[in-house]
């Protein structure tokens, strides 16, 4: 079915890596909490001869193998965290730890690419090293991030790295690629608005802070329509306005938290220029302070050229063209494999398709294990293409 050298192999241990997954799917663990998960990851890789090194990012692994005698080198990377979500699939393997649940099939790419690893320790057949990375924290979007800043490719560098991810309701492995910009920028922002509480009843001795940042999230809307351009994206969510919880009171602080989305580094720069300006001015207008804090965020996913056409190729040698979709749309999800592609521009993130089903972070989603094969099989026609 596949072209894939590794189809036998992947299919006699497929059983092994079903039961696997959902001990894992089982036993979720949230982002840097991934004490289990990591642990079993490190000691498989162990086993089969990978070198593993623990403790980037507090739960990160990665492994690395080499054969032969070439300095090239090859990092493919894998997210090892579960959602804060209560599960609702009801299924065998359905999560016993409520409240934490494998709502993106991040327990599917764990054992994708450990079935790719033991596949690629038993029939060595590339020449150069291959590395594997399990990261934590993908969920919070800085998983990554720690990784890179605990010296991942200083310590384990990768010539070109690769990332993967599910995607329900595309069809069951098929993949998708897409050059360039294919997931975006998120940041996450707080504005912290000051005016001077009061009497509900005599607002005219108050600076309503609630009011105010209602006008604020009102004028955000503004940006993305009239200050980018037409033809590019972008996305500002006004995710919650916090203040006050009486009727008859006029609040002196609310807090507004703001999910802000884009597709190129221009775009996404502009969008955080002008939220801090328009909430400044905005407050300002009506005699109050706006402060706006920068929790956190991460970069659009942005394809290398070369790495991308190489992907593609790949993958349409294994399952055929007709089942590889290229300019694929981009999404304005974000992944915080942005950070790695930052850092290491050669490289490229695909989806396979999960087939029918929910949505990622839906409550009833679940991995689809038919995928496990294919995926590992990606895995395996990267490596040992690009360290033939
Ligand atoms: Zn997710
Ligand atoms: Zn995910």
């Amino acid at each position: 079915m596949m072209n894939s050298p590794h189809e036998t192999f992947l299919r006699e241990n497929h059983a092994f890596f079903t039961d696997l997954r959902h001990k894992i799917h089982q036993n979720p663990e949230l982002g840097f909490e991934e004490e289990q998960t990591s642990q079993m990851v490190a000691n498989l890789l162990q086993e089969w001869g990978y070198e593993v090194h623990r403790g980037l990012a507090k739960t990160g692994v990665v492994g690395s193998l080499k054969v032969g005698n070439s300095n090239k080198t090859i990092g493919l990377r894998a997210d090892m965290d579960a959602l804060p979500i209560v599960e609702t699939t009801g299924k065998a393997w359905q999560s016993q730890i409520k409240g934490k649940f494998h709502g993106c099939g991040h327990d599917g790419h764990t054992v994708s690419l450990l079935a790719a690893a033991q596949a690629l320790a038993h029939s060595k057949n590339f020449n150069g090293t291959v590395r594997v990375i399990f990261q934590p924290a993908e969920e919070l979007l800085y998983g990554g991030k720690v990784m890179l800043q605990d010296g991942l490719f200083e310590q384990f560098p990768c010539d070109v790295i690769f990332g993967l991810h599910n995607m329900p309701t595309l069809p069951a492995g098929e993949f998708y690629f897409r050059e360039g910009a294919f997931m975006a920028s998120c940041d996450t922002l707080h504005i912290h608005v000051h005016g001077k509480g009061g009497h509900g009843a005599m607002p005219e001795h108050t600076i309503d802070a609630t009011l105010i940042a209602c006008q604020i999230a009102v004028a955000l809307q503004t940006i993305v329509s009239r200050n980018v351009g037409a033809l590019q994206q972008g996305v500002i969510t006004v995710g919650a306005i916090q203040s006050g919880d009486a009727p008859n009171v006029i609040n002196d602080y609310a807090l507004m938290k703001l999910s802000v989305r884009s597709l190129s580094p221009e775009v996404r720069e502009l969008l955080l220029k002008r939220i801090g300006e328009v909430a400044e001015f905005q407050a300002k207008s009506f005699g109050a302070t706006a402060k706006v804090e920068h929790i956190n965020g991460c970069p659009a996913v942005m394809n290398g050229a070369a790495a991308t056409q190489f992907a593609t190729e790949v993958a349409q040698n294994l399952v055929g063209a007709d089942k590889v979709h290229t300019n694929c749309p981009p999404l304005m999800g974000s992944e915080d494999f942005a950070f790695m592609l930052e850092a290491n521009p050669n490289g490229c993130y695909c989806f396979i398709g999960n087939g029918d089903g929910n949505m990622v972070h839906h409550p009833n989603y679940d991995f689809n294990d038919e995928i496990i094969v294919p995926a590992a099989a990606y895995w395996c026609a990267l490596v040992e293409d690009y360290l033939r």
